[in-house]
């Protein structure tokens, strides 16, 4: 089938013409007249709570189906559930029930965001279910479950070897929820780690002679920088100052928690209780415990602070998708049909994922 589109972002550039889908797969891009609206890859998040009223950390086939409605009605065609740190009991259950397959969106593996964090940088997560890294443990939670993401603090005793681990079977490493120094930091990214949680967030804070792992993670180009834009995580200058930083390796995810797509009110993330308002998640105690920010609000927001269009778009699918190693984040012939179309104030007219529309024009 054809689209019916203007255009199509392919490598990074808008190319002119229609887009052909067969079998799953992108077929012709570049194609016959012009329609209207533009064609651009899925969105992959990295870091997604819950969504739509479901938290994955208590939920079950039904919930992750209702999600991933949800999810695909913003444009995310594939994500993470994130369990956040938690009794061993909890994510073990929270773990069997990661989908195998696609749920409208794909399920690329569960983003477990600790346990074993700093715990001078804990953010939202219970201080009580923190543990320095421990091989067994880990051993455990990645026998419960389909795991793609941990994310780590660098600087904890033992965490070069999980981080060993977890690149032996093919896991991304995240550093992050990290005290580290930067020394530590370049330890974690030296070793394997490729991308850094939630810049800024939960992690020691910038200096100028004391730049930790902020500061590591901006001057490395080898690694991928994830950033919240809610609007309420980083100040405006702040991702100025990212996006210049990192061209073409900020990865935008939302953190989303169950009330994404729902609204004000009082949330669970995890066992924490937490208050949406005004588009800001925090703990009873003032602590911001996740957002309730779209992947498609938050391109709209980097675009709206000077990233061209066409950044802004590739920092929601491309980047992400790299750390992913699914081939997915890019439209080109061959690859997965997983495809939005928007018009020109940037609402979503459509979704495609793995070539069969979800989201009807
Ligand atoms: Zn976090």
């Amino acid at each position: 089938m054809r689209l019916g589109v203007e255009a199509a972002l392919v490598d990074g550039a808008l190319v002119p013409g229609d887009v052909e889908l067969v079998d799953g797969v992108v077929g012709e891009v570049a194609l016959g007249r012009a329609g209207k609206g533009i064609a651009v890859p899925g969105f992959v998040d990295l870091q997604v709570n819950g969504f739509g009223g479901v938290d994955f950390s208590s939920t079950d086939a039904n919930g992750y189906r209702r999600a991933g409605e949800a999810l695909v009605a913003t444009g995310v065609t594939a994500f993470q559930p994130t369990l956040i740190t938690a009794p061993e009991e909890n994510l073990v259950a929270a773990l069997a029930e990661i989908p195998e397959d696609g749920i409208g969106p794909r399920v690329l593996g569960a983003h477990l965001e600790g346990p074993f964090i700093s715990p001078h940088a804990l953010g939202a997560h219970p201080a009580s279910a923190r543990r320095d890294p421990d091989r067994q443990l880990l051993e455990r939670l990645l026998a419960a479950g389909r795991v793609a993401h941990v994310t780590l603090a660098s600087e904890r005793p033992g965490a070069l070897e999980l981080i060993d681990l977890l690149c032996e079977r093919g896991i991304v490493v995240s550093l992050g929820h990290s005290n580290a120094t930067a020394s530590e930091a370049h330890a974690g990214f030296d070793r394997g780690a490729r991308t850094v949680a939630h810049l800024f967030n939960a992690m020691r804070p910038f200096g100028h002679r004391d730049p930790g792992l902020a500061g590591v993670a901006l001057a490395r180009e080898d690694v991928v920088v994830q950033l919240i834009l809610d609007g309420h995580h980083v100040a405006d200058e702040v991702a100025q100052i990212v996006w210049r930083a990192a061209p073409g390796r900020v990865a935008l995810v939302t953190d989303a928690i169950e009330a994404a797509g729902i609204g004000d009110g009082r949330y669970r993330l995890g066992s924490v209780n937490v208050v949406v308002k005004d588009g800001a998640v925090r703990r009873p105690d003032g602590v911001l415990a996740g957002s309730v920010v779209t992947m498609l609000e938050s391109v709209r927001n980097l675009h709206a602070l000077g990233a061209p269009l066409a950044d802004a778009l590739a920092a929601a699918s491309s980047v992400p998708a790299r750390l992913t190693g699914r081939g997915l984040g890019r439209l080109e012939p061959g690859g997965p049909a997983d495809v939005l179309i928007l018009d020109d104030r940037l609402e979503l007219r459509g979704v495609f994922v793995g070539g069969k529309e979800r989201v009807a024009a």
